[in-house]
């Protein structure tokens, strides 16, 4: 009797450290998805600048300049911004599943990480069972 409370107890604690791993997580990673977002919408908007620029130049008779250059190196740097991001975000993935013992496999379609309980690919839809 007392073993099966027991066994309820742990199961349930389990519970709620898997919540609140999960809930912690989501609120980490919604930040960082909102952020990349503003990111590249500021990436869409120095695109544009650049072509815009581009033309202008063109239309002169020239093909580049500091300012163009400038324009470039920004988005460059905004883009390693997403790539880092983008890995903090699969950290914070490979971290939860590290906490809650959660098996991981690969997945043959796309080489994502995948949860062994899933029956398919979270990123492709591979049927993984
Ligand atoms: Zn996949």
């Amino acid at each position: 009797m007392a073993d099966t409370f027991q066994k309820f107890k742990d199961s349930t604690s389990r519970a709620i450290t898997r919540i609140s791993v999960k809930t912690s997580s989501s609120l980490e990673k919604s930040k960082i998805k909102m952020h990349i977002e503003s990111i590249t919408k500021d990436v869409q908007q120095l695109t544009y600048e650049v072509g815009e620029l581009l033309y202008a130049l063109w239309l002169q008779g020239e093909s580049s300049s500091g300012a163009l250059t400038a324009k470039l190196e920004l988005i460059k740097q905004k883009k390693d911004e997403i790539e880092q991001l983008t890995v903090e975000l699969n950290s914070i993935d490979a971290r939860d599943n590290e906490i809650l013992g959660n098996k991981v496999a690969t997945c043959p379609g796309c080489g994502a990480e995948c949860d062994t309980t899933s029956k398919f690919c979270r990123k492709c839809g591979y049927k993984l069972q």
